[in-house]
């Protein structure tokens, strides 16, 4: 899953006002995060098969150190701890970080096909969204738009210019899915991170740094 777990962001900003949006984007995205640099150091492992699922190229072959359930909560607890320490956060806000975290592999859990090792590189789980193209993007789509309208509704500031960034970010999405595969493994995971800190540097912009201005 791509631009759908922004949803997640969203709908964790409404609950708890106090996270920067900017924050919630890296932490939902946080297991690929970490996951782009290890694929460019060769660590984790993709292929690029062009046609091995029905809306992207990707045979994720290795990645215990992210997507496994056990990494994932590890991760979990790591962003709960370190957000409690760096922002001085209270318990609840914290563990809302790391909820967000967590919510990757659960939503990650849905789409991919089955190449998320339960432990070390085995007993592989997914249930293959991705194999339904119109579902997969519904999905994305409906997680992203929904979650964002809930957030607007109740801040109107920058309503039109995230609404167009939310937009944005579907086309992302329908490019990834329907555009031409990447070049290499390296090119994807790069990508990818470029766009994961571009997302969570545009929301800062249009979200986070207004309300810290207001509140200075
Ligand atoms: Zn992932």
């Amino acid at each position: 899953m791509f631009v759908g777990h922004y949803g997640v962001s969203f709908a964790t900003k409404k609950a708890d006002p106090s996270i920067p949006l900017w924050v919630l984007f890296l932490a939902v995205q946080w297991l690929d995060v970490l996951w782009a640099p290890l694929v460019i150091l060769g660590i984790e492992k993709v292929r690029i098969v062009p046609g091995f699922t029905a809306t992207n190229p990707l045979d994720l072959y290795y990645m215990p150190y992210t997507h496994s359930p056990v990494a994932a909560l590890l991760w979990s607890a790591a962003a709960f701890a370190v957000y409690r320490l760096l922002a001085h956060a209270p318990t609840r806000s914290a563990f809302l970080v790391g909820l967000a975290v967590s919510s990757h592999w659960v939503l990650d859990f849905i789409v991919h096909r089955p190449d998320l090792p339960l432990y070390d590189n085995t007993a592989k789980v997914g249930l293959g969204l991705w194999n339904y193209p119109a579902w997969a993007f519904g999905l994305e789509a409906a997680l992203l738009l929904g979650a964002s309208a809930m957030y607007l509704k109740a801040e109107p500031r920058n309503r039109a210019a995230i609404i167009v960034f939310s937009l944005v970010m579907l086309g992302v999405q329908v490019y990834v899915f329907f555009g031409p595969p990447p070049a290499s493994p390296k090119a994807a995971a790069a990508t990818a991170l470029v766009a994961y800190f571009l997302f969570a540097l545009i929301i800062w912009f249009l979200a986070d740094r207004r309300a810290s201005a207001r509140t200075a």
